[in-house]
């Protein structure tokens, strides 16, 4: 691997440090993240771009800067990078998680790794083209989009629903791929295709009040509700076994029995149990429907048994499977308790969604992870949380999740650091990416 190239790195270093440091914390409610901070550095560095700006709360601000290109037949690209960034528990981090030091060739702090990095490599590639003398052939955007994180409400969201014709492009590039994957099986470049829906739902439960001093034989909703809790934790639906889980079994480090195992639908869910307990994970949630039951309300004083629970449960689709399909499962998990339980959407359903790969911008991001990670296979790689990819999407959008990151990274590092503590990125993987939106740039029109 050459090295990218030392000014590049650097200007995109800065650019990382300086957004960790405005710390655009999203904590899901409306008024948090103040993604308005970052959005003035992104206006400061591309002050001579035109911009728009897209601000449905007040700082909630997104921008989007476009460059035009020289050819007017050729694809627009619109770079998507969220400013935002998850909460932390400070107490638990080696480094201050908003100081964003540069310490060992890594800079440390919350959104190194998702996705402030790759979002400074696009602010980064952007300032660099419009440097230059000639623009690119493509036209390229770059949107610094808020509110990713609470699931794109206020930024990717709202600005697809309200302002699709600025946004509108050939292709997406966003978050989630460019991680190497080592195992004895061979060395693997993951560039996300593909991601879960999202079908969350409430369950009412019902019971009848009555007195907390003669509890025998009351219905009461709380007890109902942990059997509630206890079917849906033993519920196994089926497996899907789709080409990207086949592909994903293929890149792993078991032997054939167990790569066997792992593609057969009999005793696939079996084989995942078996697995480390991260990988295990992400392989049940690749291969399966979800259902976390995650926040619970019910009651509301010590001495009334409760007539009403709610339990919001976190449910991710695969491809495929439609609400009915969710309601379905619901029902055949509960069993003899699920006419005893309402179901409620809490947020608008988000279908599952894939993207060719027989695209002229795939065939450069597999032959640019080629040229970076000599031996390495692009593998399409399905997200099983939820990016700003599956709005362009859902508008038939070729998009894909792509950084490029350097061979130092391993995929368990990838995910330990992704909203976990002591996130931080080396230098040269912020370089490569970086170099990476250049040459998409570049490239994409010859
Ligand atoms: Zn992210």
């Amino acid at each position: 691997m050459s090295d990218p190239d030392p000014q590049l790195t650097a200007s995109s270093t800065e650019q990382l440090q300086a957004l960790i440091r405005n710390a655009c914390v999203n904590d899901g409610t409306p008024s948090s993240g103040e993604e308005i901070r970052n959005a003035h550095l992104v206006d400061d560095v591309l002050h001579d771009l035109p911009r728009e700006h897209y601000e449905p709360v007040p700082g909630r601000r997104s921008v989007l800067a476009t460059l035009e290109g020289s050819d007017p037949d050729a694809p627009t690209v619109l770079f998507c990078g969220h400013t935002d960034v998850v909460p932390v528990n400070a107490g638990e981090w080696r480094e201050d998680p908003f100081g964003g030091e540069l310490l060992d060739g890594e800079v440390w702090g919350r959104g190194a790794v998702d996705m402030l990095c790759l979002t400074s490599g696009m602010l980064t590639a952007m300032r660099q083209l419009a440097d230059r003398r000639e623009p690119p052939r493509a036209t390229i955007k770059f949107l610094a989009v808020a509110d990713e994180e609470a699931g794109g409400t206020w930024g990717a969201r709202w600005i697809t629903d309200h302002a699709w014709d600025d946004v509108a492009c050939d292709y997406v590039i966003t978050e989630s791929g460019g991680i190497p994957l080592h195992t004895p099986a061979g060395s693997h470049l993951l560039i996300s295709t593909a991601e879960k829906g999202i079908a969350w739902r409430r369950l009412t439960i019902h019971g009848t009040p009555s007195h907390g001093s003669m509890p025998f034989g009351a219905d009461n909703a709380i007890i109902t509700a942990a059997e509630v809790v206890r079917r849906l934790h033993a519920y196994e639906p089926a497996a899907q076994l789709s080409d990207h889980w086949r592909a994903w079994v293929g890149a792993l480090p078991v032997d054939d029995t167990q790569r066997a195992r792992l593609l057969d639908p009999v005793y696939v869910s079996e084989a995942v149990a078996e697995l480390p307990p991260r990988l295990a994970a992400y392989c049940q949630a690749l291969s399966h429907v979800t259902f976390s039951p995650n926040v619970v309300h019910g009651g509301n004083k010590t001495n009334i048994v409760p007539d009403t629970v709610e339990l919001d449960l976190d449910i991710r689709v695969l491809p495929g499977v439609s609400g009915d399909d969710v309601e379905a499962m619901l029902v055949d998990a509960l069993g003899d308790l699920a006419d005893r339980v309402e179901f409620s959407q809490t947020i608008e359903p988000r279908p599952a969604t894939a993207s060719p790969t027989d695209t002229p911008m795939f065939d450069l991001l597999r032959r640019r992870a080629e040229a970076v990670h000599p031996g390495a296979a692009v593998l399409p790689w399905m997200v099983v949380g939820g990016t700003d990819a599956a709005f362009f999407r859902r508008r038939g959008v070729p998009s894909y999740g792509a950084g490029m990151f350097s061979p130092d990274i391993s995929l368990e590092d990838f995910q330990s650091r992704f909203h976990g503590h002591d996130e931080r990125i080396d230098t040269t993987s912020i370089g490569l990416t970086a170099q990476l939106y250049l040459d998409i740039a570049d490239a994409i029109a010859e």
